[in-house]
């Protein structure tokens, strides 16, 4: 069956995405967050085009994301890392462990593991306190992580946090120390040290000018349920927001706010078919989107129209974060890899 709304997802951009990440790491290797499902792209072919481009390490958050991608064969780490009620181990996964629970937990399996600890964001990890007293002894450690808090911004925690980690630097038994996600790589080579872990910019999340040539990756389509003609003075959709002010003709689209496309699109949004810019007219209701069409003359049922979703103009437009626009879509698109 195909859906009647999809994600056209560019793999070659999202590649050429990882591929810029990696020579911005320098010496570093740089691998993936997968999670949340790839940011809503789909992990899967997310996993596969990066690891079929020489990606070699994959973040996510659970297990179960972690088991959904274990059959691929690449080495994939679990940043919440292992709870009583997961697996203590799996073929290609390890968990990242952030308390000393979960230490206790997984030391008795002697297989490897990464452990997170806190710098100073304060939200997940071990503290050095308990690596000076011993906390990770005997622990088979791939990788030591800590996760930077403001990375984005300009803040004297930045290097505080690259202060902090950097002084762990052989305190541990861990082959390697991972800190800069997306925003942690645009800081400087000193952030980068022998991993880079990238999410948003994979999949075109533009952060600020250390990300220029980040390229876009998804794109929302949907095809029209019915086109109508609306007379001037009648209204459009749910609370009758939009009044038409002239005779005008309006499609109807395969798409609501149950699949991501939330009501701050209301009056605001775009679609595209071709040259044509069709504005999102009255309120997104759950499932459907009127759009005006007077410049599609020849738009009708069963065609496909793009929606604007360029991620940084339309964070600004939305109000969403695009972190929020990419992991909210729905889960009804097909995701359809170019
Ligand atoms: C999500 C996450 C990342 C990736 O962050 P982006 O900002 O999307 O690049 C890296 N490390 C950890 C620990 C994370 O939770």
């Amino acid at each position: 069956m195909i859906a009647p709304s999809r994600l056209r997802l560019d793999g070659d951009a999202l590649v050429a995405n990882w591929k810029l990440l990696d020579r911005m790491s320098g010496a570093a290797a740089c691998g993936a967050a997968v999670k949340a499902d790839g940011y809503g792209l789909g992990a899967r072919g997310v996993t596969e085009r990066l690891a079929a481009a020489g990606c070699r390490d994959f973040f996510v958050a659970t297990w179960a994301e972690g088991l959904a991608l274990a059959d691929l064969g690449v080495a994939i780490s679990v940043l919440h890392g292992v709870r009583a009620e997961d697996p203590l181990g799996a073929p290609n996964l390890r968990p990242v462990l952030n308390t000393a629970e979960q230490v206790a937990r997984w030391r008795p399996t002697g297989l490897p593991c990464d452990v997170m600890v806190d710098t100073g964001m304060n939200r997940l990890g071990v503290s050095a306190e308990e690596i000076g007293a011993g906390l990770l002894d005997g622990l088979r450690i791939e990788t030591l992580l800590s996760h930077l808090a403001c990375a984005d911004e300009e803040s004297p925690l930045n290097a505080r946090q690259l202060a902090g980690f950097a002084a762990l630097k052989g305190r541990t038994s861990a082959k390697r120390m991972s800190l800069a996600n997306s925003a942690g790589i645009a800081l400087g080579a000193d952030y980068a040290f022998d991993l880079t872990r990238p999410g948003i910019a994979l999949y075109g999340g533009v952060q600020g000018p250390g990300h220029a040539g980040i390229r876009q990756v998804v794109t929302p389509e949907s095809q029209v349920l019915q086109r109508r003609r609306v007379r001037a003075g009648d209204t459009v959709g749910y609370n009758a927001t939009f009044t038409a002010p002239m005779d005008m003709d309006v499609a109807i689209l395969n798409i609501g706010y149950a699949d991501g496309y939330l009501r701050c699109f209301s009056g605001k949004g775009l679609a595209r078919t071709g040259d044509a810019v069709l504005p999102v007219l009255g309120r997104v209701s759950m499932d459907l989107v009127a759009i005006g069409v007077d410049a599609a003359p020849g738009l009708g049922e069963g065609d496909w129209v793009a929606l604007d979703y360029d991620l940084p103009a339309t964070s600004k437009l939305s109000g969403l974060s695009q972190y929020e626009l990419l992991t909210g879509l729905g889960a009804r698109f097909d995701r359809i890899w170019y």
